[in-house]
């Protein structure tokens, strides 16, 4: 069963219910019956980073040329 998380627009109180996808969401805050809102708990923040480095080494040749006398 999913938990749905709601916060009140007046008292600020969060709430944590447990309810069927089929349930209808709660509307009004039971303690002060204020305007209940749905309050969406971000799962699966998934942070893609590519940590990929191409190190082109281009090695330049380089020629030592000792010219003997
Ligand atoms: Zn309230």
């Amino acid at each position: 069963m999913p938990r749905y998380r709601y916060v009140c627009e007046t008292c600020a109180k969060e709430l944590e219910v447990f309810q069927k996808i089929s349930d209808e969401p709660l509307s009004t805050c039971p303690s002060c019956g204020g305007k209940l809102r749905k309050a969406i708990t971000s799962v699966g923040v998934v942070f893609k980073g590519s940590g990929f480095y191409s190190t082109d080494s281009k090695a330049g040749s380089k020629k030592t040329e000792s010219t003997k006398d």
